[in-house]
């Protein structure tokens, strides 16, 4: 226990010496001045477009299909949607909840419904009824937005909730399939807005900004309350550690549902840039993008990178121009990472959790890395790596002491962060909210090891860790092994129950097209190439069950192992 109590005396000592910096008369350096409107301004990530607007009202904001707005054209439509929203009661304390597709609409909706003082609540365009039916209940959605893509879902959704919100449809015409199953579309209540409507920003910036639900596959999805001081931070951290420029071109590969599109939606306006949307992620469009609209950036699990690495030689070589791709949400192998590189997508990896904002480590890069072999280079890479400029401190700890592991890329410990951009808490949720952020850090729940040169490296999830004859096996590795196999595809590693080691290691793996190995010549191929007891004792030929944001299911796995008997 003591570590936490020097934890938290080290948090109260912080704000002891601020409160008497502050009061301190003999302090020269305090003025006898109060913050004031002249030089303070809560920190608010609507500030952006605003801005983007003003200076750069003729540049391209959005593409999407042949729709192409100018920022001036979509600040004026979210100041519209807002004074719409406020005349339909809509104010602090409500939700907006959205169920959509990377469109324009979603864009707009991350500066429309703040500039209410509303709190945003992108849902996961893959979830159920019941679970969408939670959430609209958990969050006292008063608006629901949805697309016709999903008007079944979300139709069943409202019926089966307590709440009632306004249904509003996008009627988007690029994309027709579906009913309209609200009370109104999108554009008619765009129309309801006045034009020349002056949005305020929040007085304090621990305001709500959005919420956005777990995964919830342990239990109920858990609302994750992001503030606009972390969404403005974190924004900025991402142009920093992504080297976005100004006017960046962002194609929308990662859903915007998830954590904020890791605040990216803040982060290209902030820079001016460009938002290229894309409704539905193939490979040959992404690629075609890049070439069309002069795509700079766009981020992706590495499912997504492994997507495009597997698109056909004429469809890659089709590639001219340097393209920056961020991933993460969940490890890549260093087999992609490489291959990426081989084909000109520079990759830089991050880090992070729904409740630090989406990406608050990143793999920062190091010019002498330069020099080494792309196997090399891209083993560092595959490495999570440090703080990004938002995040005050992260560590690898003993999760019972809270102890720092020691810096040697072996001892296991819990990854811990603390900063602006960790969650304000979980709505309506103390418990957890008190036992996320016990001692003064936010608790991961993620296995790292900690290098010499300071980088983190995850080895697991703490449920995910196989535990085999007392040593621990990180399923990562082994996946990561796996995916040095030219004929696998994807491959994903869970513990199976033994008698004797408690548990082995199973593999589930999808070959290529047109591949052909057996179970005996895959075990081979990873005690070639690693320890022999991580190695997997059991090679299932599967398609991997993922999640929407590109996550293998592990439990499903583990139901499917259990199956299998
Ligand atoms: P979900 O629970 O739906 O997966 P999150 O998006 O919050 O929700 O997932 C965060 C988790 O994803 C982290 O706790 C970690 O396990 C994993 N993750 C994210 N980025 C990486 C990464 N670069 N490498 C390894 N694991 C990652």
């Amino acid at each position: 226990m003591m570590p936490v109590v020097v934890g938290v005396i080290a948090s109260i000592q912080i704000i002891q010496k601020g409160k008497s910096m502050e009061n301190n008369n003999n302090n020269p350096y305090s003025l006898g001045l109060d913050k004031n409107a002249a030089n303070y301004a809560a920190l608010t990530p609507l500030s952006f477009i605003e801005r983007a607007a003003s200076v750069y009202p003729n540049r391209t904001a959005v593409i999407y299909g042949d729709i192409r707005r100018s920022w001036a054209e979509t600040y004026q439509r979210c100041k519209q949607l807002a004074s719409a929203l406020i005349k339909r009661g809509i104010g602090e304390g409500d939700t907006v909840a959205v169920m959509l597709p990377n469109i324009p609409e979603m864009l707009e909706l991350h500066f429309a419904v703040p500039m209410t003082g509303a709190v945003l609540n992108t849902q996961n365009t893959r979830l159920d009824s019941e679970t969408i039916a939670f959430m609209l209940d958990h969050g006292e959605a008063k608006v629901m937005i949805t697309d016709r893509e999903y008007s079944d879902i979300v139709a069943k959704a409202v019926r089966m909730a307590s709440v009632t919100p306004l249904v509003v449809d996008v009627d988007d015409p690029q994309f027709q399939v579906g009913d309209l199953v609200g009370e109104m579309t999108y554009e008619q209540l765009l129309e309801e807005g006045d034009t020349d409507f002056q949005w305020s920003a929040p007085e304090d910036e621990w305001q709500a900004i959005t919420l956005n639900y777990t995964s919830g596959t342990t239990g109920n999805p858990k609302g994750v309350v992001y503030h606009h001081r972390g969404a403005h931070l974190n924004a900025v951290s991402n142009i920093i550690g992504q080297n976005l420029p100004p006017h960046a071109v962002y194609l929308w590969t990662l859903p915007m549902f998830h954590c904020n599109g890791w605040c990216y939606p803040w982060s290209v306006t902030a820079v001016a840039g460009t938002h290229v949307c894309l409704r539905h992620l193939q490979p040959d469009k992404v690629f075609e993008l890049i070439e069309s609209c002069g795509v700079t950036h766009f981020c992706g699990a590495p499912v997504v990178l492994n997507m495009l690495l597997n698109a056909s030689d004429e469809v890659k070589n089709s590639l001219t121009r340097t393209v920056t791709v961020t991933t993460g949400g969940a490890a890549p192998p260093a087999a992609i990472i490489e291959g990426m590189e081989n084909i000109g997508i520079k990759v830089v990896h991050a880090y992070g959790l729904t409740e630090s904002y989406g990406p608050s480590v990143f793999c920062a890069h190091q010019e002498e890395w330069d020099a080494l072999a792309l196997e090399q280079k891209a083993a560092k890479m595959a490495r999570q790596g440090v703080r990004a400029p938002a995040l005050e401190e992260v560590m690898v700890a003993d999760p019972e002491t809270m102890l720092p592991v020691q810096r040697d890329g072996r001892t296991l410990g819990e990854i811990f962060m603390r900063g602006n951009n960790v969650m304000k808490g979980y709505l309506k949720n103390p418990s957890s909210s008190d036992a996320a952020f016990a001692g003064g850090w936010f608790h991961t729940g993620d296995l790292a090891v900690w290098h010499e040169d300071g980088y983190i490296e995850v080895k697991d999830r703490s449920k995910d860790v196989i535990i085999s004859g007392g040593e621990n096996i990180s399923t990562i590795e082994v996946e990561d092994t796996l995916y040095r196999h030219p004929d696998i595809l994807e491959a994903a590693v869970v513990a199976k129950p033994h008698e004797h080691w408690g548990e082995v290691p199973c593999a589930f793996v999808t070959l290529k097209p047109g591949a052909s190995v057996s179970e005996a010549e895959i075990i081979s191929f990873t005690r070639d190439n690693m320890a022999h007891f991580k190695c997997p004792k059991q090679v299932v030929f599967a398609p991997l069950p993922k999640t929407s944001t590109g996550k293998v299911q592990k439990f499903a796995l583990r139901s499917m192992l259990k199956d299998l008997g």
